[in-house]
């Protein structure tokens, strides 16, 4: 009975002198593109014969004994070209004539299941084989206000990571044949909502570790953790220069000549500052102790920046007044 062969080094994009660590990249990144759980409607069809392709070709490939038996065969071979196993190729792990058991039937190719008898072989990297493995750490992102960062604050966040697959227990196989429900992976894409405690001051990059919310374990292994990267949002009113925050005060001209009061926001609230007599454009009044937490302890500074605008608009009593001014200047 012949079958259509399988260029497994094809499938995988590599060449035939691959190394493992080559093939092992090569079959990653496909498996990732080519997951069923990724894609939808016709596509997933498409996907579920792509990943099973693939599957197959690394489970050959990755395996020295099985590589070099395909390799035998030789390199003339062109695939879905009709397949017979030579003669010398007898080690009663193929069947020579009429149909696969089905209880057999591991989903893949019957050039497989000729070549390597089906599942007997296949699923043996399964997870049960090699005792409980941690679970992965997972990296991900929060984005603060510069108040929460200050202030310290309890977010609810939803991170996409990973499960195991409850239908296979994370092996890939089920009645001997690859899981259908992960294709095989033994886990399942997953998105689960947690409650994150932010504490007081933290900064732009600070790390938050939480323990044992990362990848579940494999066969008994403890879950891996999760680690937060802080990032803070712009804000409309504060920039942040290290430790320091800076704020604008927008003055008319006659506050800026004669000095005054101005209310001037801070993290804790709004406070009154002094303008003094004759501020220039630009000039930097400082708040000591209004800035940021430092991470050894203490407070940055808050700069006040001084902007000089005109009013959009004067009364004719206003213009008159200028008028004079200028009379007085000249
Ligand atoms: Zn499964």
């Amino acid at each position: 009975m012949a079958v259509p062969y399988q260029d497994y080094y094809e499938i995988l994009g590599v060449a035939r002198n691959a190394t493992e660590k080559e093939i092992k990249a090569a079959y990653r990144k496909l498996a990732r593109k080519w997951h069923p759980d990724l894609h939808t409607g016709r596509q997933k069809k498409e996907a579920e014969e792509k990943f099973k392709q693939i599957n197959e070709a690394y489970e050959v490939l990755s395996d020295p004994e099985k590589r070099a038996k395909y390799d035998r065969l030789g390199s003339n071979w062109r695939a879905g070209q009709d397949f017979e196993p030579p003669p010398d190729m007898g080690d009663g792990y193929f069947y020579s004539t009429g149909d696969f058991e089905p209880g057999l039937r591991s989903g893949f190719s019957d050039f497989f299941e000729m070549l390597f008898g089906g599942i007997r072989s296949a699923g043996r990297s399964a997870a049960a084989a090699r005792g409980p493995v941690r679970g992965q750490d997972v990296e991900s992102e929060i984005g603060l206000t510069l108040e929460e960062a200050y202030r310290g604050t309890t977010k609810t966040l939803q991170i996409s990571g990973s499960k195991v697959c409850p239908e296979c227990g994370g092996t890939g196989v089920r009645d001997r044949r690859f899981c259908a429900r992960c294709g095989g992976t033994g886990t399942l894409p997953d998105l689960k909502t947690l409650e994150v405690k932010i504490p007081a001051g933290v900064r732009e990059g600070s790390q938050i570790r939480l323990k044992g919310q990362g990848g579940e374990g494999l066969g008994g292994g403890p879950p891996g953790d999760l680690y937060l990267k802080v990032r803070i949002l712009p804000h409309p009113v504060f920039t942040v220069r290290g430790d320091d925050l800076e704020v604008q005060a927008i003055l008319t001209p006659d506050q800026a000549v004669l000095g005054d009061k101005v209310s001037v926001p801070t993290l804790d609230g709004p406070v009154t500052v002094t303008v003094p007599p004759g501020s220039r454009a630009g000039t930097r009044l400082r708040l000591r102790g209004k800035g940021l937490t430092r991470k050894g302890g203490g407070r940055g500074d808050q700069y006040v920046r001084i902007v000089i605008d005109v009013p959009a608009s004067i009364s004719e009593a206003e213009e008159k007044l200028y008028r004079q001014l200028r009379a007085l200047r000249q």
